[in-house]
């Protein structure tokens, strides 16, 4: 199969357009670079499955000059990251509502399949046990710049679905639930890469607020299966799937099983949020995923816990220098 990947030099991209690669697919990688890296795909570019097209997806004509030539797409490029969504509130909303919009636009033109992701955030302060796919979104004030990328991203879904229903676009939506592993970097919030390599520089370790908040983690090579069952079945058009594992860890307890794991002899600290993320800003107490769906669909089940995701970024940072 001949796929394009957009955001295909990010975290999750490039995993995905390796473990593609691997099965003896075609690639096409379109990314701008902004949150991406080179150094993710420099290995790829040797490969003669692989093409990277340095762009971005706000640009049509390029996309005009890809999607014709694909038979799907993995829509993955999107502003990410709490702190980048803080930091770049305008270009956020640009590239996460714009930019989904043209792939959606010419893939139609060209009936192509797209797999969009999205994201946990779409609950927002829905803090229930077990978030099912249907269940409601809890959002605060628009002046709390957080819950735009939330929005986005259920503008992104909106409109997948509407092309679906209306267009019999084939499309299906991942939402994701902090997918991590190795070569994923702090740089943009991201808790646990950045927790291990404070760990093993044995500096201190910083908490925002008061660390009972909780997560679930999901090693992005779970995550990656997961979109190979999905991409691959047709029983999953037109529906939206949490991808996630259900395991959850407080930020406090993350931080100790860090540096445990690590033999680090780094400190806690906690940080009040005003002092990382200025006045305006609201975190969510939980995000624990339902994945009833997905198991149901397709029999996917995340294979890895948090102390393998933990040990495998570990190595990962070992050998290729902190
Ligand atoms: N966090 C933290 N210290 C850091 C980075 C993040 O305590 O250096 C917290 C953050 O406030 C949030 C959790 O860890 O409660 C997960 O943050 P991340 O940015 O990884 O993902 P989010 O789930 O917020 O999108």
């Amino acid at each position: 199969m001949k796929y394009l990947i957009t955001g295909g030099a990010g975290f999750i991209g490039s995993n995905l357009a390796r473990y593609l690669l691997g099965l003896g697919d075609n690639i096409t990688v379109i990314d701008d670079l902004s949150t991406g890296s080179f150094e993710n795909i420099k290995d790829l570019e040797k490969n003669k499955h692989f093409k990277f097209v340095l762009d971005s997806i706000l640009n049509k004509s390029v996309l005009e000059k890809l999607i014709p030539s694909v038979d799907a797409i993995f829509h993955l490029a999107a502003a990410v990251g709490v702190e980048y969504i803080i930091n770049n509130p305008l270009r956020s909303i640009e590239v996460n509502v714009q930019g989904t919009e043209n792939i959606l636009k010419i893939a139609h033109k060209y009936q192509k399949k797209v797999l969009i992701t999205s994201t946990s955030e779409i609950y927002g302060k829905n803090e229930k046990d077990s978030l099912k796919e249907t269940d409601d979104r809890i959002l605060g004030s628009t002046t709390i710049n957080r819950w735009s990328y939330s929005n986005n991203k259920a503008l992104d879904e909106f409109l997948a679905l509407a092309y679906f229903n209306e267009k019999k676009l084939p499309v299906v939506i991942v939402r994701l639930f902090n997918t991590t592993g190795p070569g994923q970097v702090g740089d943009y919030g991201m808790v646990v890469p950045r927790f291990i390599k404070q760990a093993l520089l044995n500096r201190n370790i910083t908490i925002y607020g008061d660390g009972e908040q909780s997560r679930c983690f999901t090693h992005v090579h779970d995550v990656i299966k997961a979109f190979d069952l999905i991409m691959g079945s047709k029983k999953c058009l037109g529906e939206i799937f949490n991808v996630g594992n259900p395991e959850e860890v407080s930020i406090n307890e993350l931080a100790k099983k860090v540096i445990r794991l690590t033999n680090s002899t780094s400190k806690i600290e906690h940080i009040p949020y005003e002092k990382v993320m200025g006045a305006n800003f609201e975190d969510m107490k939980r995000r624990v995923p339902n994945v009833e769906k997905i198991q149901e669909f397709t029999g996917w089940k995340a294979s890895a816990d948090l102390d393998t995701i933990i040990i495998d970024i570990i190595d990962y940072l070992r050998k290729t220098g902190v």
